[in-house]
């Protein structure tokens, strides 16, 4: 049934193609959109140039979000179509660890993909998908794509927002909305990276199992001890250490 059995696991880019395949099942299957193919393709390229590991500066961003999103009122973690493919389990692991709330938003929504993404979501142990279903969605204000629609008892009520391969525009529209955002993007560069509150420059697949890890580990901590990790955390400067790892690069390497 598995079709990343295919891949032979002594090669080179074995780990690289498994991630491929995932997505090209979820595609095959229609929780992915031939341009969720597209997008990943875009978060490849930066992740050869950070060398495909999870840098101390993204450790740092992990641990910020984790603080984050255990010092919120009302945490949401808002799924795509790729994100739902690559970590479905970790998705639920993450909500239960940090008492957030999951919505499906899609930036090429439709009844039936919603409604597939979450299911995957409550095969893996969700009880509650917003997002979904016949209820009247609230718009977010300036958005003009579908993602503007939002869940009026999950986002749109959200303090702290985490949206994992997030759209520029939304990550903007949020953060107007007074609204704290997280956000996985591999792309230093991109416009969510540069607008979220934490944005942790690094693979959605490492991110969410070292995600869930941290937020055990620190949901023991004090409200105070979390704080002073968040007020230790510069995002911008945190962003420029991952640009200077993909200036490192020499020729003969
Ligand atoms: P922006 O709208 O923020 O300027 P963009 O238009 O370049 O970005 P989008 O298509 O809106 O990109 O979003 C996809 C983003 O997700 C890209 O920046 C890409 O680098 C990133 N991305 C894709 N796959 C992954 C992944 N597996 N892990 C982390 N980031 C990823
Ligand atoms: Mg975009």
């Amino acid at each position: 049934m598995n079709e990343i059995n295919h891949i032979p696991s002594n090669h080179p880019r074995a780990q690289s193609l498994a991630i491929r395949q995932l997505l090209v099942n979820g595609f095959k299957s229609g929780l992915v959109v031939s341009e969720g193919l597209i997008a990943h393709g875009r978060g490849e390229a930066f992740d050869y140039l950070l060398g495909e590991k999870t840098s101390n500066y993204a450790f740092d961003a992990i641990k910020a979000a984790s603080s984050l999103l255990l010092l919120a009122k009302r945490p949401v973690i808002s799924v795509n179509g790729n994100t739902a493919a690559l970590c479905p389990k970790e998705i639920v692991d993450l909500a239960n660890e940090t008492k957030s709330s999951i919505e499906v938003n899609l930036f090429y929504r439709n009844k039936t993909r919603e409604n597939l993404i979450a299911e995957s979501l409550k095969k893996n142990g969700a009880n509650i998908v917003l997002g979904v279903g016949q209820k009247e969605f609230v718009k977010i204000p300036e958005l003009t794509s579908n993602r503007r629609h939002v869940d009026p008892e999950g986002i749109f009520l959200a303090d702290v927002v985490f949206v994992p391969l997030e759209d520029g525009d939304r990550t903007k529209a949020l953060i107007n909305m007074q609204k704290k955002v997280i956000t996985v993007d591999l792309n230093p560069l991109s416009r969510t990276s540069q607008n979220a509150t934490i944005s942790i420059i690094d693979n959605i697949v490492r991110v969410f199992p070292e995600l869930v890890k941290t937020s055990k580990q620190l949901k023991q901590m004090s409200q105070n001890s979390l704080l002073e990790i968040l007020n230790n955390f510069n995002n911008k400067y945190n962003i420029d250490g991952s640009l200077k790892i993909i200036r490192r690069w020499k020729c003969d390497q």
